[in-house]
């Protein structure tokens, strides 16, 4: 499978544009795909269905890994190691937090002994946190951001940012303020942009990146009237 790729315009694989071991990339099963075109598109449908791919990969744990190691336009710009672009950023940054996800028990939470259950919980809880305290009370002890991987893998939003509950007629941006404003401030004062911050909360776009320079602003007008 050759394509060219959006960003560089160089043609190449989604499995074959990095540096890695030979041995991973024989088994990747995008190799000699006809899908060729959905890991580079910019349709949701596309990158959908690039992803589905991926998680039948028998090699989605070394792939993602190399993805990340990768500093190539694949990294910015394709479905990679079964994840969008967005969600490779929102990792990058949970690891400045601190969250490093276990990829083999991601792997194991989208296996056929888990993977119901994931999705079940997934659709019925309104955050990952809830996730993992149901993954828990199954003798399963994993953390939030394995969880996140594994629910992005299941074909999941996996947002960091909770559901509202149905009486909660808070905005999302006024949930932004209320609940992470201590976390958009963690990232931005670790070097995030804003754009990152937005997707690392699960609220990409234009929209996400104003709310979160919205806090900003708050937050450097009540550090300052603290200061005064
Ligand atoms: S995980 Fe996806 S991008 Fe990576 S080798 Fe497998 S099919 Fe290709």
């Amino acid at each position: 499978m050759t394509i060219l790729n959006a960003g560089t315009r160089r043609r190449t694989t989604p499995a074959a544009s990095a540096p890695a071991t030979p041995d991973w990339k024989t088994r990747s099963v995008c190799r000699n795909s006809e899908m060729a075109d959905d890991f580079f598109s910019t349709s949701t449908a596309a990158k959908k269905r690039a992803r589905a791919l991926c998680v039948g990969c028998p090699v989605i744990v070394e792939c993602l890994k190399n993805q990340r190691q990768s500093d190539g336009a694949i990294y910015r710009w394709g479905v990679g190691g079964g994840l969008d672009p967005d969600q490779r950023r929102a990792l990058e940054l949970e690891e400045l937090l601190g969250n490093v996800a276990d990829l083999g028990m991601a792997r194991v939470l989208v296996s056929p002994r888990w993977l119901h259950r994931l999705k079940s919980l997934r659709s019925r809880c309104r955050s990952l946190e809830a996730v993992v305290a149901a993954l828990r009370e199954d003798g399963l002890i994993v953390d939030e951001v394995t969880v996140r991987v594994a629910v992005w893998w299941s074909g999941g939003e996996g947002a960091r940012m909770a559901r509202l509950a149905p009486d909660d007629r808070r905005s999302w941006r006024q949930q932004l303020r209320d609940d992470y404003a201590d976390v958009v401030v963690a990232l931005h004062e670790r070097g995030a942009r804003r754009a990152d911050i937005a997707a690392y909360l699960g609220i990409p776009g234009t929209n996400g990146a104003k709310g979160v320079g919205e806090v900003l602003r708050a937050a450097a007008v009540a550090g300052m009237e603290l200061a005064a």
